[in-house]
């Protein structure tokens, strides 16, 4: 978004403001685990203009952690078009002024904004799915979800099941494999295997985003990742699987006190589970507006079709590194035009065919 707003000769901190919960650079990336190394992400996409910043991904070292690689690139991006995004600053809520702008509530380094456009880009770290699985709050031994996962160290010695289906979940299944007495990988449908090899980075999930849109558009829930996407099948998941390592068993019945109930009855113990099942957009702030994720948004290109005023990059079909530059390029171009005219949703500049 920055990138698009100061190649339209906008100044940040004057005609816009980047604000930030996390304390540096790098979005959800820098919160990754350190075991996570480069190699292991799918395809992260350059930020458009970051060779000229003099940063790129594809020249990026593989065998240091994700978190590293991204948070020094996208620091180094960020002052070179001279973005100044003030951090921290975490959003708790947007209202709605009787005048048709925004108050932006925050807590940090700034506690209130007044905006005419919010341009949430707030994605998913901080808003992982919850289990609902029959037992779970009866369970004795640790529980965790994607963003709260440390190490794999400290699992050494348990017995640990990893749920979901995606490639977090087989991350994990590979990185605790080592360490853990035994790792149980269990799903609630079966494995459908994605074959990723050779495909570019551009095709791999043009039909989850086609699927990603539908649902936004509609403004249902999102599909998880995984049920688009299928279980991606990487040389990482290949060799897992060709140990042996990688089994996949039908989901759990229901966990008690010391570990979960099979679908044949026999009872698995168990030392933690690591919940592996996705996330929701974390659109938290936007309550007030009546916006709520895990219900659905209606939203098109970015727009959130029933609330005037607020685009939401990154929701969705945007959600990867691959298809948010196009994303932010249109976010940018309505919200000027939204500015210009008021109507809502941004219509697009009509093509006027020469004759
Ligand atoms: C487990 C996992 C693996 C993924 N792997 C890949 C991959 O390999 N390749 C790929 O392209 N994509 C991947 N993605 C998709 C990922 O969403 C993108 O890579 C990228 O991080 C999205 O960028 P973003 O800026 O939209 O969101 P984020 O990177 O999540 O950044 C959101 C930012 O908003 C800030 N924020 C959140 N809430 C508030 C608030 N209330 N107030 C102020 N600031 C706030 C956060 O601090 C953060 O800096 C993965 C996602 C997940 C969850």
């Amino acid at each position: 978004m920055g990138y698009h707003l100061r190649q339209r000769d906008l100044v940040a901190g004057k005609d816009f403001l980047i604000v930030d919960a996390g304390p540096t650079a790098g979005g959800a990336w820098q919160h990754r685990w350190d075991s996570l190394r480069f190699a292991d992400a799918h395809a992260l996409a350059d930020l458009p203009g970051m060779a000229d910043a003099g940063v790129t991904f594809e020249q990026a070292p593989r065998h240091i952690p994700a978190s590293e690689v991204v948070r020094e690139r996208y620091a180094t991006y960020e002052s070179h078009y001279d973005l100044k995004v003030t951090r921290p600053v975490d959003v708790t809520r947007v209202d709605r002024e009787p005048s048709g702008d925004f108050l932006v509530h925050a807590v940090g380094a700034v506690d209130q904004l007044q905006a005419q456009v919010v341009i949430m880009a707030t994605g998913t770290w901080r808003t992982p799915r919850q289990p609902r699985d029959p037992g779970a709050p009866d369970f004795h031994g640790i529980q965790l979800t994607t963003p709260e996962f440390g190490a794999p160290e400290d699992f050494r010695g348990m017995r640990v099941a990893v749920v979901g289906g995606g490639a977090s979940a087989t991350g994990f299944v590979r990185e605790l494999t080592p360490h853990a007495d035994a790792v149980h990988w269990f799903t609630r449908r079966p494995v459908d295997y994605l074959d990723v090899a050779g495909s570019p980075a551009q095709e791999f999930g043009r039909e989850s985003v086609r699927m990603q849109d539908e649902a936004a558009q509609a403004g249902r829930p999102l599909p998880s990742i995984v049920s688009t996407t299928g279980t991606p099948l990487t040389a990482p998941v290949r060799r897992l699987l060709d140990s042996g390592s990688l089994v996949r068993k039908p989901m759990f019945s229901r966990l008690v006190r010391d570990g979960a109930v099979l679908q044949d009855g026999t009872f698995m113990p168990l030392d933690a589970i690591v919940w592996a099942i996705g996330f929701h957009a974390d659109l938290r702030a936007l309550a007030p507006l009546g916006i709520d994720a895990s219900e659905g948004v209606r939203v098109r290109d970015g727009h959130a079709e029933d609330a005037p005023g607020i685009f939401l990059a990154g929701y969705g079909p945007q959600a990867s590194t691959i298809s948010a530059n196009r994303g932010a390029r249109v976010i940018v171009r309505d919200a000027a035009q939204y500015l210009d005219d008021g109507a809502w949703p941004p219509t697009p500049p009509r093509k006027i065919r020469a004759t």
